[in-house]
């Protein structure tokens, strides 16, 4: 049976994963990346939008060329409404992008610097022992060993390496997303009612636009059925904007927010998505994608421990999500007093 050698093996081609290897890559080691899909052709369901800070953060690990590569598009107006109220609507600096223009200049730019990717490929045993894993070509089904010096997890939401390496999967969020014809040039953002924490949400790019639907976590309805939810929270908040759903709506899963974990063991590390890490309730995880990827590398090269650099952004992420949920729960409360009130 085929066994494959590397130092660092990274299971999952997104941007967390294709950043890293480019930037362990850049410093000559020996990488390894499996992709489950074709790590070309796939699109992730991604609403698009990067901060400033994002986009200066690409720019520190790809250099400035990124910038023109890239072409985000400013947005300089964003309207926030809470059950009808609108909250703020204030110059901010965001910028808009087809994501699969954003994951394709990270994996092209890995490829270029001699990265290896094996796509429709993944883990299915991992050995923390003899730092060994048996991983299936999925297509063909055959079965090949890759022998590692660190194993990264990188492999999104519900990630495999997570549960074969903790016993767990991780905590997991639900989204509902479908591209429209552009109808403003606004980012919009609308908190869900009913005691439930997420988003809906209207983003504009050069020539169409996404909407959709994040949801979090429901205070007052707890086992709800997410996906029914999302489907009716989205259309009507299409309704509500004579917006009208042309294309399929599609489904992914994001980190709840409050399952963060970077390590599972002396070599098994986790980044993006796989590590829990995204700002609750908004869903916005490019800026954690890049930190992680960052500070991960670093850590390899010779710097601060991976925990110890990333500690202050767990706290971050973690406290965000215990307010976003708090926040929201009282809002709720006060709104419907008020409703109360006003009747
Ligand atoms: C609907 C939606 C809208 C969003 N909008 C925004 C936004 O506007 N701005 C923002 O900043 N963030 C947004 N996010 C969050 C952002 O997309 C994620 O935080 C980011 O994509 C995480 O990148 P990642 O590389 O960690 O994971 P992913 O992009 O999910 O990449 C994981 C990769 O691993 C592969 N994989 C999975 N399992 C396996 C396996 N077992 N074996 C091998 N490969 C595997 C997948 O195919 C994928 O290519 C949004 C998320 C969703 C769901």
């Amino acid at each position: 049976m085929e066994t494959k050698h590397c130092d660092y093996l990274i299971v999952g081609g997104g941007a967390a994963g294709c950043t890293l290897g480019y930037l362990l890559r850049k410093a000559g080691a020996n990488v390894l990346i499996l992709e489950r899909l074709d790590a070309k052709q796939k699109d992730k369901l991604c609403a698009g939008m990067v901060t400033d800070f994002d986009l200066g953060e690409i720019t520190k690990i790809f250099g400035e060329e990124a910038l023109s590569a890239l072409d985000a598009e400013p947005i300089s107006v964003v309207e926030s409404f809470f059950g009808g109220y609108e909250l703020i609507s204030r110059g901010e600096a965001f910028y808009t992008m087809p994501r699969k223009r954003l994951d394709d200049y990270f994996l092209n730019s890995y490829i270029k610097l001699g990265g290896q990717i094996k796509d429709l490929a993944t883990v299915r045993k991992i050995n923390l022992e003899t730092n060994s894993a048996e991983c299936v070509e999925l297509r063909t089904k055959k079965i090949f060993h890759v022998q590692f010096g660190n194993l990264i997890g990188a492999d999104g939401a519900t990630s495999t390496v997570r549960k074969l390496t903790t016993g767990k999967k991780p905590r997991i969020s639900f989204a509902l997303e479908s591209t429209i014809p552009l109808v403003g040039k606004n980012i919009i953002f609308d908190h869900l009612p009913d005691g439930s924490v997420g988003y809906r949400w209207y983003i504009p790019h050069r020539h169409d636009a996404t909407v959709g639907v994040g949801y979090f976590f429901s205070h007052t309805n707890p086992t709800a059925d997410y996906a029914k939810s999302c489907r009716e929270w989205l259309s009507d908040f299409c309704h509500s904007r004579a917006i009208s759903l042309t294309q399929p709506l599609r489904g992914a899963f994001l980190p709840a927010g409050d399952d963060v974990l970077l390590r599972a063991g002396e070599q098994i590390y986790f980044i993006g998505d796989a590590a829990g890490l995204i700002v609750t309730p908004s869903g916005a995880g490019i800026s954690y994608v890049l930190l992680s990827a960052k500070k991960l590398a670093e850590s390899f090269l010779g710097g601060t421990s991976y925990e110890e650099s990333m500690q202050p952004i767990k706290e971050n992420v973690t406290n965000k999500a215990a307010k976003a949920r708090t926040f929201q729960f009282l809002t709720n409360l006060r709104i419907l007093k008020l409703g109360k009130q006003v009747e």
